[in-house]
């Protein structure tokens, strides 16, 4: 059998070594557009900021390698033009020569991936000093012409992952880096609540957002950015485009076959388009969300290779199941660790889901362990079956082993009580006996079982502003060195005695540091007949967290008396 794969990367180098693995007699030839296949492109915005020091440690294999190795052949700098269905051929021309010929295959894998979206109506946007990552010539290129033009103001267009990795790195490697972002806050898939601990760690390291501002002109050294009609001039001697990427499907689409809704290549379970003997797998594909049954692309290199390794199982006689994708990711941002996991609230509301959320944020080791610091941490939940449906977790400690253990769980198609119950390893190095996933199933289970009532963070200014009732039930000195504004201290080790300060006819809202405390104290006021108390998510760390980068950049009146973060 000869197979033919186009494009060398996550999907299509994966589907010839897992055909290799599996026919130790086809013939397998892969073409690939660039001048490498099989690099890193994840660790792209790491060589930018000198994590990896060399240009040729981005490749993983070359085409040398796959042929000794695996008897596989790679052709480099050959492009696929076109793909003729009807003889079983593609048409091929080799880059650097313009030499043209066709290959026949008896089975075809399509893995072009996906190109970054550069807007042809912004002027400015093809200058010299514009750039895009997605393979290592492009990162090189930038590279060089920073150091070329002794650039100091790069600009990044996109707050998603790409954009995000990029500036911390190009900071990191000495330059001023202004981000613009159109949306008000960065990274999609996290809420606006755990995206604001973000925002203030890379306002934190120097980093200049630009939240809810559009690019609209790139000239020689300043880019225009424009914001509710107001337009703002940012100094640029260089400009990174990350503003995402578009599934490349022209070959497919000209081969007659069909595209969805999303523009993604369209596929069955076994990755095959319409035609039977052409497989399509990787950033270019169209597949669906596990929790809505929405069509949706996921562009990550783990899907790539689990749909690379299921083309080529079926190719080879084996058949898939019908998973679709949850969507899982993760990213550093300077001192943070961030990651999420299925669906946010907008998801879960966009997906017309009842749902609610847990919001918790303990410490991430037993606190006398050096090192110890908050975990902020939301799980969103389906009510009231409680189905688990989403976490996010940010925090200096290990963000990523939380989301994954609710990664297998919503794989699992997980409740509440089996998050509770989950034995997950502990020492206090690591984390703390209940781990930062039970406890917030435990405040989940509290909420749908309705034993606690909530207000959520983002509403905490409405309520201060208006004079509601608020009780900081933290020690006194810690109100001292901080407290929302109007807040009545009453400590929880005083409230036995102080209880009949606390009103009974009017909505009360209760919160510590943490929301631990404040939950002991809504146990014994509900416990003694309160019916009108109810605990701020997030408590007054959340609450710091939330607000300060608005009040920081929009000059707004701070509702505490001294912004805190430990
Ligand atoms: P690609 O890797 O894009 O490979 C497709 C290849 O096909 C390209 O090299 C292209 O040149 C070639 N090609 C296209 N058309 C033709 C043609 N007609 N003929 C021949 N060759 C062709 N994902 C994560 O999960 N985690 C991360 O941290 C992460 N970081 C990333 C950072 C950056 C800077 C980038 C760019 C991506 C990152 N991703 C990350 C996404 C991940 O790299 C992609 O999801 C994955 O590479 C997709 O694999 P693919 O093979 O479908 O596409």
């Amino acid at each position: 059998m000869k197979i033919v794969v186009i494009g060398g990367v996550a999907a299509g180098a994966s589907a010839a070594a897992r055909l290799r693995r599996l026919d130790s007699q086809a013939q397998i030839i892969v073409f690939e557009r660039g001048e490498h296949a099989a690099f890193s492109n994840c660790s792209l915005p790491y060589y930018l900021g000198g994590v990896v020091a060399d240009e040729s440690n981005l490749v993983v294999m070359t085409p040398e390698l796959f042929w000794m190795r695996y008897r596989i052949e790679v052709r480099t700098g050959s492009e696929v033009t076109a793909i003729s269905r009807d003889d079983h051929c593609v048409q091929v021309r080799e880059v650097t020569t313009g030499r043209e010929y066709s290959e026949h295959y008896d089975k075809l894998i399509v893995a072009p991936g996906a190109a970054p979206i550069r807007p042809r109506s912004i002027p400015g946007i093809m200058n010299q000093n514009v750039f895009t990552m997605r393979n290592v010539r492009d990162a090189a290129n930038f590279k060089t012409y920073l150091e070329t033009v002794h650039a100091r103001d790069v600009v990044v267009v996109g707050g998603g992952f790409i954009g995000i990795e990029a500036a911390e790195n190009l900071t990191e490697a000495g330059y001023v880096v202004h981000l613009i972002e159109g949306l008000n806050q960065i990274l999609a898939p996290f809420d606006e609540d755990m995206a604001q601990i973000l925002h203030k760690e890379l306002m934190d390291h120097g980093v200049r957002l630009y939240l809810g501002h559009m690019l609209s002109e790139i000239c020689e050294h300043t880019v225009k950015a424009s914001s509710e009609g107001k337009m703002i001039e940012i100094p640029a001697d260089a400009v990174l485009l990350s503003i995402g990427v578009a599934p490349e499907t022209r070959l497919i689409t000209e081969a007659g076959l069909e595209t969805g809704p999303t523009r993604g290549i369209k596929v069955n379970a076994n990755y095959q388009t319409d035609d039977p003997d052409i497989y399509a797998v990787g950033d270019a594909v169209q597949s669906f969300n596990r929790l809505t049954g929405q069509p949706g692309i996921l562009a990550l290199a783990g899907p790539a290779q689990r749909q690379a390794r299921a083309a080529a199982d079926h190719i080879e006689g084996m058949c898939n199941r019908v998973r679709g994708f949850i969507g899982s990711s993760c990213l550093r941002v300077f001192g943070m660790n961030a990651a999420c996991t299925g669906l946010n609230e907008k998801a879960a509301e966009k997906a017309g889901l009842n749902y609610d959320v847990a919001y918790v944020l303990p410490d991430d080791r037993v606190k006398i362990i050096p090192g110890a610091h908050f975990l902020a941490f939301k799980l969103v939940f389906e009510v009231p079956t409680g189905r688990v449906l989403g976490a996010q977790a940010v925090g200096q400690g290990d963000a990523v082993r939380r989301i994954d253990v609710i990664a297998a769980m919503i794989s699992m198609n997980a409740v509440l009580e089996d998050l509770k119950d989950l034995e997950l390893c502990y020492s206090p190095i690591y984390g703390t006996a209940k781990d930062v996933v039970n406890m917030a199933a435990l405040v989940g289970l509290n909420l749908l079982h309705g034993r606690l009532k909530q207000v959520r963070v983002s509403e905490i200014r409405k309520l201060a502003e208006a004079g509601a009732y608020i009780v900081d039930v933290r020690e006194k000195p810690d109100y001292e060195a901080g407290h929302i504004c109007g807040a009545h201290n009453v400590p929880l080790s005083e409230l036995h005695d102080r209880i009949n300060e606390i009103p009974r006819d009017i909505p009360v809202y209760l919160h510590c540091r943490s929301g631990q405390r404040s939950y002991y104290a809504i146990c014994e006021l509900q416990g003694q007949g309160w019916n009108n108390v109810t605990n701020l998510s997030g408590s007054f760390l959340g609450l710091c967290l939330y607000e300060y980068f608005h009040d920081q950049t929009d000059g707004r009146k701070p509702i505490v008396t001294n912004y805190m973060f430990n």
